[in-house]
């Protein structure tokens, strides 16, 4: 059976770069936009239709092997996201040119998800309106916060009323998909504040929210003042509160988490409807009973995804890589791209300056690192044994039974996941699953 693949396309431009950010983004760059566009269309390119031709694009998963005879075809796409850095800073036009480069190598499935990080400063009514004509079913904004004095501290460009005019407008455009991404345990912010924030938000209707707790990254202005003790740091025990409160408050509010970071409204009956349509491959790759996202799915499935653009990852052929950082170098070798250099290499392109190819345990190891981070799902049993030919308690037993006893991972119907208090400590269990 064919896996279904994830594209994920690095968008490195930002109008201006935000004090807590460590994202591979550049302000001021906005000029090579062009160039960017023409290169990420080339890198496209190089990738699909070195898959067209390679027989080394077999995916060696058991249980989702691709038959030799199949190479000969596109790669279906089950979601594609376009993350950055700032994706809405391009033009329609640059989108046109993008999706037609996509379509021609791949096989976009007819209910893939296609999503775009937004900022909410940079939304129009007419932007969207075209972003929804050209294929997109999804926008995710960073909204952060609600509070003023919290947004200029963060150096955000937008304010919490361009939030309100971002999500009026992409309902008008016929987004029935939003997310919205907030940021807590903020130097100096009160739990009230915190509060506020989330019920306006939710007050918003998103069909789903992220949470994601402040950390300080070295070589950021907001890493540099607090070294020199000129802000504030986070109290890590008021923004395990924070944590704890909102997942209290969301999931009375119709909101169900499913991962560490992430909760998702449950779709109604005619939504539920449409993805009838899509059910054989919704079966195996999301849950079509909410509106969790599909492609971070991907992710902590541990599934496989080809990472396009400056400074993006991806993971497909059992192999892990990275693209090159730098825009103007990316530009370059993308220029000077031979298709036919690359087609023995899948998935490599000329961008790529670092890959590894995964042992059977890595690919164990991270399977568990990604999937426990699911609240509800877990790491089943049976799709661990199905996919490595293995029992999870035969590679993991001595482990998970310490974690059990814990009280940081319990097993429910067969699958292994965290408990609530194992929740608040998700970095120190995954570090647990890191090689012997
Ligand atoms: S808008 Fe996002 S990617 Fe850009 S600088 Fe701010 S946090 Fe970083």
């Amino acid at each position: 059976m064919t896996p279904t693949y994830s594209l994920y396309l690095h968008i490195p431009f930002c109008a201006h770069r935000c004090a807590y950010c460590d994202f591979n983004t550049y302000a001021g760059q906005e000029g090579t936009i062009p160039a960017y566009v023409q290169a990420l269309c080339s890198e496209i390119q190089a990738v699909g239709s070195s898959v067209e031709r390679s027989a080394s694009a077999v995916e060696t998963h058991p249980g989702v092997e691709r038959s030799a005879s199949a190479v000969e075809t596109r790669l279906p796409v089950g979601t594609i996201f376009f993350g950055g850095g700032t994706p809405s800073l391009l033009t329609p036009a640059h989108y046109r040119d993008i999706f037609q480069a996509i379509h021609r190598h791949f096989d976009v499935l007819p209910e893939a998800e296609i999503s775009l990080e937004a900022n909410p400063g940079t939304a129009s009514p007419d932007y969207l309106r075209e972003l929804r004509e050209i294929g997109f079913n999804r926008i995710s904004y960073g909204v952060q916060s609600a509070n003023p004095t919290e947004l200029r501290m963060l150096e955000r460009i937008h304010t919490y009323s361009d939030v309100v005019d971002a999500v009026r407008w992409s309902r008008s455009a016929g987004f029935n998909n939003l997310n919205l991404d907030l940021i807590y345990g903020l130097p100096e912010q009160s739990l009230a504040a915190w509060q506020r924030t989330v019920e306006l938000i939710r007050g918003l209707r998103p069909e789903h929210i992220s949470a994601y707790a402040l950390t300080l990254e070295h070589g950021t202005p907001f890493g540099r003042w607090a070294r020199k003790g000129l802000l504030p740091l986070p109290d890590p025990d008021l923004a395990a509160e924070m944590y704890e409160w909102l997942d209290e408050y969301l999931s009375h509010n119709d909101y169900a988490q499913y991962e560490i970071s992430n909760w998702a409204r449950s779709k109604d009956e005619s939504e539920k409807m449409k993805d009838e349509t899509d059910r054989e491959f919704s079966s195996l790759i999301f849950h079509p009973s909410s509106f969790q996202c599909r492609h971070n799915l991907q992710y902590w499935r541990n599934l496989p995804y080809l990472g396009l653009g400056a400074g993006a990852h991806g993971y497909a052929g059992g192999v892990r890589y990275s693209n090159v950082l730098r825009i103007k170098t990316y530009i370059e070798r993308l220029k000077t791209a031979d298709c036919s250099l690359i087609a023995g290499n899948w998935p490599l392109s000329p961008a790529a300056v670092n890959h590894h190819r995964n042992s059977p345990r890595e690919d164990m190891d991270e399977t568990m690192m990604t999937g426990l981070r699911l609240t509800v799902e877990g790491v089943s049993a049976e799709a661990f044994h199905a996919r490595f030919g293995v029992e999870l308690t035969d590679i993991y037993g001595e482990k998970i039974d310490r974690l059990v006893k814990l009280n940081l991972l319990e097993w429910d119907a067969g699958c292994l996941r965290l408990t609530p208090p194992g929740r608040l400590l998700g970095n120190q269990v995954f570090m647990q699953f890191i090689g012997d």
